[in-house]
């Protein structure tokens, strides 16, 4: 699997990478409840629309996440992630990256 050909997340899928300090990056489809303002273009995510959140579970513990328009995840983040691989879309719930968080990865070091 090569670039951008991993795709998007879909209802079934999601996507699961690492930013260039090891953190995860999983990327969720989601529908949006409320206005969000997208990193990649800080322009505004409608309310009711097919958008994609990332969801950061850090090396160090912790979670954090960002609500993202498909088309600047796909352009804008999607090619800084490194081992992006499509994963079910059920391994990706809030609650499980969130326990993922609470535990710090004490095998990945700093290079
Ligand atoms: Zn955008």
């Amino acid at each position: 699997m090569s670039g951008a050909g991993s795709g998007l997340p879909s209802t079934r899928w999601s996507l699961r990478g690492y930013d260039d300090e090891g953190n995860e990056a999983w990327l969720i489809r989601s529908i949006s409840a409320k206005l969000y303002r997208c990193p990649g273009c800080h322009g505004d995510i409608e309310i009711a629309s097919d958008h994609v959140v990332v969801q950061y579970v850090m090396r160090l513990g912790g979670t954090e996440h960002h609500h993202w328009h498909r088309r600047c995840a796909e352009e804008l983040l999607a090619p800084d992630l490194r081992d992006l691989k499509r994963v079910p879309a059920g391994e990706s719930s809030r609650s499980k990256l969130e326990a993922r968080g609470r535990r710090p990865a004490g095998r990945r070091r700093r290079g």
